[in-house]
């Protein structure tokens, strides 16, 4: 489901817009701590509420990555939205001339903004597609003996996950699908002899690409294939290639978009009330 522009521009018109909505999601209908009043009004000025009879005061920022942003609040949300917009990603360079700031802000930006995108605890389960692939073409400061490959794990009708690792250490892929998918889950894979026989706690199926083979029945992997297209083709659209470094968190970003997609509420608004939710993530002033 998509937030249009339309409706962003009717509900957000200020900063004060987002600062409320910021207060109402996190606060809700507060009664004044120290004496219980219901009716608050908004400092003017400055980044918070009041109580109508006490002056007791509430800073809904307090703890988000906002907190300490000297940027203004809507130029935040309108950053957030233009991600969650965005189907291949947004480079710091489009934001800095979307919202008129440097560079460098709108860099760490988009920096602050990614973090929200990191993957839960939860594991994977049902029917689970699980392939890995060479980043090579899309990464930036490869050193020669170890070139990153990403392992990607997709439940059909599900969330996706998707780590960084090594050429080099290839049998971290088997440890990893350990811990993300649950045991005794279907896991379908192509034939690499990696996959064969050592997944003894999934009901493993593989397909023969190389016999030319792409289904048998349900036997596919046709959905984490579709990952691996859509994230190399918008890293090579938007960033061109990006520093290996920063790799896991552009697969943490398209694991997210693809894995929310399907909530029926607009990736825009989970952004936000993510960031609502979210303790300080450690952040540098912006
Ligand atoms: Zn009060």
């Amino acid at each position: 489901m998509k937030y249009t522009i339309a409706n962003f521009n009717k509900v957000f018109k200020t900063d004060d817009d987002c600062l409320a909505y910021v207060f109402k999601y996190r606060f809700g209908n507060p009664a004044c701590p120290k004496c219980e009043n219901m009716a608050w009004y908004k400092v003017n000025n400055r980044k918070c509420w009041a109580c109508g009879k006490c002056g007791y005061q509430i800073h809904p920022l307090a703890g988000t990555i906002f907190h300490k942003s000297d940027t203004p609040l809507k130029s935040w949300f309108f950053a957030i939205y233009k991600f969650a917009n965005s189907r291949n990603g947004v480079s710091a360079k489009e934001l800095e001339r979307d919202l008129g700031v440097t560079y460098k802000t709108a860099w760490r930006m988009a920096k602050q903004i990614r973090k929200l995108f990191e993957s839960g605890s939860f594991k994977l389960n049902g029917t689970v597609e699980v392939d890995d692939s060479y980043m090579e073409k899309t990464t930036r400061h490869i050193s020669k003996t170890e070139t990153p490959k990403a392992l990607a794990m997709v439940q059909r009708g599900g969330a996706v996950k998707a780590v960084v690792i090594r050429k080099a250490g290839m049998l971290n892929a088997l440890p990893m699908v350990q811990s993300e998918v649950e045991k005794g889950s279907n896991i379908m894979t192509d034939s690499a002899p990696l996959y064969i026989g050592n997944l003894p706690d999934y009901k493993h199926q593989a397909i023969n690409h190389s016999k030319g083979h792409h289904a048998r029945g349900e036997v596919h992997t046709q959905s984490v294939d579709s990952f691996f297209a859509q994230v190399k083709r918008s890293i090579s659209g938007t960033y061109h290639q990006v520093s290996e470094k920063y790799l896991q968190s552009y697969l943490d970003e398209f694991s997210w978009r693809l894995s929310n997609s399907r909530s029926g509420i607009p990736l825009f608004l989970l952004m936000l009330n993510r960031i609502c939710q979210l303790p300080d993530v450690g952040v540098e002033k912006i």
